[in-house]
């Protein structure tokens, strides 16, 4: 369900015509839906209304600072990965009471930085971590709130590239390990056990995997309890994938997945947190890009798009599939090409779409790839010095530009000229 719709023969983000804004800040770029992001953040955080939950939003899935705010204006709390996540969540206007910082490898400095602020929850996974947030918080004279990640060794059935769950992923700490490093949290100085933690990947389309890792964490959480350490907080990550292709059968609804959650977690008593990103933003976004040249290959027709694999790498990175589809409504019209939708970067793996029936895009239209909210502008560099792409976010009738497309002048600025070469 997004916000994204042809209304009298062009696509419109809500109430803004696509060239409107294309008009304005010229392509490609990027475009949000408000509606959009409000509207699966709340049909989220309703799915759990009987629970007591917190939502934290994944910021690594999509950290612009405007998109944040629209969600903590809803309530949502945030799930960071690094400082410089907690800067923007913190800017964005999160409380750090709803803040949780996951990742395998938080340096000193961060940690620091974290536990002055006051977030709720150290999502620790390893040992390693655990002694280092334990020295950082008697310097501080504090105590960290943690939970552990665990590894439940379960299959997400996912792509490779995005699944964390297993056993031999860097993530979590290993199950045989969990019951002991609980003992040693408990027994350090500047440490207080809050919860437990899971996040066995992203994308997964089924509830089976989530419902294998939940199960043994429960049954975790009943070890502890009775080794007398204190589980308030019990953490499901995120992960709950979306649609990415029209016609395609839905992924699990939220509902489906919070009845099955409390369903499981019944009479267990605790706080239940989530780290949804790509299920609130994924389909809130769109990557707009105008056809640069039509060049036919040898048994091919290659549309060139404006846009590349530097501003969205999903298809490059995880075998994505982004549907595309033109600005302008093709209607009734039955024309169909088969093509190749490539970018101008100089590598093969260059391509948004390759063999995709479309209807004919010609020199100078603009197309909208579909579902780029997620993983999309975060991802983005500079690749072959392109600059990178302004994102735009619509609320009904109004947009704005949330993050301004760089000048040459500003592509080059951080670079310096050696001095034996000047
Ligand atoms: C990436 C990530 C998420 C978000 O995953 P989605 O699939 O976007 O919901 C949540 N938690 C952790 C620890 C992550 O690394």
């Amino acid at each position: 369900m997004h916000h994204f719709e042809y209304k009298k023969g062009v696509l419109h983000a809500e109430d803004v015509s696509i060239p409107e804004i294309a008009a304005e800040v010229g392509t490609p770029f990027y475009c949000y839906s408000s509606a959009t992001l409000r509207r699966h953040y709340q049909v989220f955080a309703n799915a759990f209304k009987k629970s007591q939950t917190l939502v934290c939003f994944s910021v690594k899935s999509n950290s612009n600072l405007s998109v944040i705010r629209t969600l903590a204006r809803e309530g949502a709390g945030a799930d960071i990965v690094s400082a410089g996540e907690l800067h923007r969540a913190l800017k964005a206007g999160i409380p750090p009471e709803k803040i949780v910082f996951s990742g395998v490898g938080k340096t000193r400095d961060e940690l620091a930085f974290a536990l002055k602020t006051g977030i709720l929850q150290f999502n620790v996974e390893s040992r390693s971590e655990l002694e280092a947030l334990n020295q950082v918080a008697l310097e501080q004279n504090r105590k960290a709130p943690i939970s552990f990640r665990v590894n439940p060794d379960v299959d997400a059935s996912t792509h490779e590239k995005i699944s964390t769950g297993k056993k031999e992923n860097k993530f979590g700490i290993l199950w045989e390990e969990a019951r002991a490093a609980y003992d040693r949290a408990a027994a350090l100085p500047g440490i207080e056990i809050v919860g437990i933690d899971v996040h066995i990947g992203s994308q997964i389309t089924n509830l089976d995997p989530f419902s294998r890792a939940f199960q043994k964490v429960i049954d975790l959480v009943k070890d502890l309890r009775a080794q007398g350490h204190a589980i308030t907080n019990v953490d499901l990550g995120g992960g709950l994938g979306i649609n990415y292709k029209a016609g395609n059968e839905p992924p699990p609804h939220p509902e489906e997945y919070a009845r099955m959650i409390e369903t499981l977690m019944d009479g267990l008593q605790v706080r239940l947190l989530f780290e949804p990103g790509r299920m609130i933003v994924g389909n809130a976004g769109i990557l707009v890009s105008r056809v640069i040249y039509r060049k036919s290959g040898a048994d091919k027709t290659f549309v060139i798009a404006d846009a590349a694999m530097n501003d969205l790498v999903r298809p490059t990175l995880y075998d994505a599939h982004h549907d595309i589809i033109a600005v302008k409504d093709p209607g009734a019209s039955q024309a169909i090409e088969r093509v190749d939708v490539v970018g101008p970067v100089c590598e093969s793996g260059d391509a948004f779409a390759k063999d995709r029936d479309l209807p004919p895009l010609e020199e100078g239209d603009l197309m909208a790839i579909l579902s780029a909210g997620a993983y999309g502008a975060v991802q983005s560099n500079t690749y072959n010095s392109r600059l990178l792409v302004p994102e735009v976010l619509v609320d009904g009738r109004e947009f704005a530009v949330i993050r301004q497309r760089p000048s040459y002048e500003d592509l080059l600025a951080l670079d310096k000229v050696a001095p034996w070469l000047k």
